[in-house]
């Protein structure tokens, strides 16, 4: 499996002296199912580290000065700093919602964010005497290698047994980004020569959320590096609702309404039938070192296509750049977006979206903010 990321540790060329501290620190070690584990909460209580957690993945993430460590309940490897660190049993959950990590990677993770080296006493691991003298350093973005991009992704929303939302008259969702999407490869095709150009779709058939990414996934295992773009039209309760937004990842929306268009999205899993997603340690492990720089990338290309749309589109107007939890854009190993093109629920829009001469509009301004990324970005690779 192919990495976009090299990871260089410097451990020569940064030698520093941390300063000897006062106050020894103390982690208590303890019993669980007949393993050994320390609290978290213990952790962050007398380490000083600030923590979050989403309850409903089981993935948490603790803090610490500039290092973030990631961990997932029920998963054996976590990531500090840019360590992957591995034990021989999971992180779990305490009836009471307590995580406990396993023992010997809560030493590591102490050692990596607190720059201090522990030592087994007892049921303890005590802080060490002497001053931890040499560290690795952090890496930073210069160690960070980037390659080209050499295909891309047009997903169009919904199909097959899921219509997507649908408007006056019957229009339905998913015919809309179908029609959008063809014209939208054809564009690419025209102007990026080199680059290969597909559809998760090119028909009106259902496909998971999941096999939508992986779909991608599996191209980026055999080629450089590439865009996932997700083509949708919103709906919404009140008929006033108009415009155009572009989307990417986070977990932190950026307003109600965004939450509510990823609900809408996300609805679809309720269609799904096979078994819920999966990820397995690997992928989730590449998944995490990817996804800040992932989540950078796509920030921008949002950019760059909400701009074009806003200069193109003008018998509609900009909702602007949005951040929302959309699970087809979860899974995704490359910079991805999903594009919001109109209101189905608006009559003036969707009047519009069922034209083929607002559809190549539509089109024309979504490949432009494509291209003007990928020419950006491979220029800076090279
Ligand atoms: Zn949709």
């Amino acid at each position: 499996m192919r990495l976009i990321l090299t990871f260089v540790f410097l451990t020569c060329a940064a030698v520093s002296i941390i300063p000897a501290d006062n106050s020894a620190l103390q982690f208590r070690i303890q019993k669980l199912n007949g393993k050994e584990y320390v609290s978290l909460y213990e952790i962050c209580r007398d380490g000083e580290f600030d923590q979050g957690i989403d309850p409903v993945l089981g993935r948490g993430k603790i803090y610490k000065k500039t290092y973030v460590a990631v961990y997932q309940i029920d998963l054996s490897v976590i990531l500090a700093g840019k360590e992957l660190i591995k034990s021989d049993y999971p992180v779990r959950r305490g009836s009471d919602g307590e995580v406990f990590i396993p023992a010997d990677s809560a030493r590591q993770i102490l050692e990596i964010m607190l720059e201090k080296n522990f030592s087994r006493h007892g049921n303890y691991f005590n802080e060490d005497k002497e001053p931890k003298t040499v560290i690795k350093k952090p890496v930073d973005d210069d160690d960070v290698h980037y390659e080209e991009i050499d295909f891309i992704v047009i997903d169009a929303g919904h199909g097959g047994k899921d219509p997507g939302a649908v408007g006056k008259g019957g229009r339905r969702e998913k015919d809309i980004t179908l029609a959008v999407c063809k014209r939208i490869r054809d564009i690419l095709k025209r102007e990026l020569k080199g680059v290969n150009i597909s559809l998760t779709r090119s028909k009106d058939i259902f496909l998971e959320l999941g096999e939508r990414t992986e779909i991608a996934n599996k191209l980026l295992r055999k080629s450089k590096n590439g865009l996932f773009i997700s083509i949708h039209v919103n709906a919404s309760i009140s008929p006033k609702s108009s415009g155009f937004e572009t989307y990417y990842l986070s977990r932190d929306p950026t307003t109600d309404d965004a939450r509510v268009t990823a609900t809408l999205e996300n609805n679809v899993v309720i269609l799904e039938t096979k078994k819920k997603h999966h990820y397995d340690d690997i992928e989730f492990i590449e998944a995490l070192m990817l996804a800040a720089q992932i989540q950078k990338e796509s920030h921008i290309l949002a950019e760059f296509i909400q701009k074009n749309m806003t200069s193109a589109m003008k018998q509609s107007h900009s909702r602007g750049v949005k951040r929302a939890d959309f699970f087809v854009l979860r899974g995704s190993l490359m910079p991805a977006v999903l594009v919001e093109i109109g209101y189905i629920t608006n009559k003036k829009e969707l009047n519009l979206l069922i034209t083929p001469n607002y559809q190549a509009v539509v089109s024309k301004a979504v490949a432009g903010g494509i291209t003007s990324f990928v020419a950006g970005y491979n220029k800076l690779v090279k």
